[in-house]
């Protein structure tokens, strides 16, 4: 689905310089005073971008040792067996990731998102939105095509989550800093360097997500991210639950494709083999479908071209009558493992952690926020979702509820865990 995809971000990968060079703002720029998030209540973090946040991730991720806290929650998860011991997939000539001969992507036991398997009981993994809603996101950014998105995001007042790669942040803190300075939008984790997850030991997966957890939580006081994206849709059983059980991740997947990634662009992807009038038909005809299910689509702000999609098409929404909002709005759940939403406080917590049992929403704004109908069901892909009540807020009055309803499916993934995983 995304090979050309692949060798386009390795490229970009290889130029990175980690350092604290001529590539950001000299520190007495009025930057570093517009982000207020910074210091929210998490203690001494770096200041994004300076030297010491530059020195705290590894170069080489393929290198690199898994930190011991990670680990120990890992072997943890893994002695009680939820994280199931399957092969590994190589991605071959045809560019898709493929298991041994013989072992089924679509069985229980596998069960790979490349392979369209649904992972239903066993751990949360969200593919459709509530009937009526539109889950909003953009992948594979920060890059400098971003700001022109968060820009128009925040003058529509529309919350959005970001699924970023790890080292786009390292690359372009100030675009990560900008962006998420509006507290409407919400960071999520896309991976460190954007593999076909289910190619990777259980090692490398906890290094790809550890790590992009560790440099959100550094550059937006504290906050730790709860929703990732596996890169081309590639996850299954055993990445989905080392994410769950070990980071307290939810995946999330994507129910529509809008293939906007292949968008032609002067400066970026030379494999120009749709057009945009392709993708704003199929957003066009998406949003002027069926509500049932919601819609979760994969758009991308890695080009002009695919950003300037979204924002020709995003009138479409309220037209026809969706709900559109973040992944957290959509779902009324936190937004992070220890804050309700940007702007709410933060419970100090490390990578892998267990999470507070209840991260409860801020006080009532003073404004009223507008209901809307409760009791749009959530697909059954989306059990973390079940129940929940609607709110077109954040600040919703249930999210304990929706956090409790998150360790009620843990518990019972725990249990079909190790029906599933036993044989
Ligand atoms: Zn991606």
């Amino acid at each position: 689905m995304a090979r050309a995809g692949t060798l386009f971000l390795l490229a970009s990968f290889g130029v990175i310089v980690v350092s604290a060079g001529n590539w950001h703002h000299p520190r007495d720029h009025p930057v570093y005073d517009l982000f207020k998030r910074q210091n929210a209540s998490a203690g001494a973090l770096p200041a994004i971008g300076s030297a010491q946040w530059n020195s705290t991730y590894p170069e080489d991720i393929s290198n690199a040792t898994v930190p011991d806290a990670w680990m120990a929650a890992y072997t943890t998860a893994k002695a009680a067996g939820l994280i199931p011991n399957i092969s590994l997939t190589t991605v071959g000539a045809d560019g898709v990731p493929a298991y041994p001969a013989g072992d089924d992507p679509n069985s229980a036991e596998i069960c790979s998102g490349t392979y369209q398997c649904r992972i239903n009981g066993t751990t949360t993994e969200i593919w459709d939105a509530p009937d009526g809603h539109v889950g909003l996101g953009f992948d594979d950014g920060p890059l400098p095509y971003s700001p022109p998105l968060c820009d128009f995001l925040k003058q529509q007042g529309q919350t959005a989550t970001h699924f970023y790669i790890g080292t786009n942040i390292l690359q372009n803190p100030f675009v990560f800093q900008g962006c998420m300075e509006d507290p409407l939008q919400t960071p999520a984790v896309h991976t460190w360097t954007h593999p076909y997850m289910t190619t990777k030991t259980d090692e490398q997966v906890l290094l790809e997500l550890g790590w992009t957890m560790q440099i959100i939580h550094d550059s937006l006081g504290g906050r730790l991210p709860r929703f990732w994206r596996p890169p081309y849709g590639d996850t299954d059983t055993r990445v989905t639950a080392i994410a769950y059980y070990v980071y307290h991740l939810t995946t999330v997947v994507w129910n529509q494709d809008t293939n906007d990634w292949m968008l032609e662009d002067p400066t970026d992807n030379p494999d120009n083999v749709i057009t945009n009038q392709t993708v704003i038909t199929n957003l066009t005809n998406w949003l002027s479908g069926p509500k049932t299910p919601g819609l979760i689509i994969l758009e991308h702000e890695l080009s002009s071209s695919a950003v300037q999609c979204f924002i020709q098409t995003y009138p479409l929404h309220a037209q026809n009558g969706w709900i559109t909002g973040s992944i957290p709005d959509t779902f009324d759940q936190a937004a992070f493992l220890n804050s309700w939403n940007a702007t709410s406080p933060v419970t100090p917590l490390d990578i892998a952690a267990t999470p507070p049992s209840s991260v409860g929403p801020p006080a009532a704004p003073a404004a009223a926020t507008t209901a809307v109908a409760a009791g749009a069901s959530a697909s059954s892909g989306a059990s973390v979702a079940a129940g929940a009540s609607k709110s077109t807020s954040n600040n919703s009055s249930n999210g304990a509820g929706s956090i409790a309803a998150i360790s009620t499916a843990a518990l019972l993934g725990a249990a079909l865990c190790t029906l599933v995983f036993s044989y």
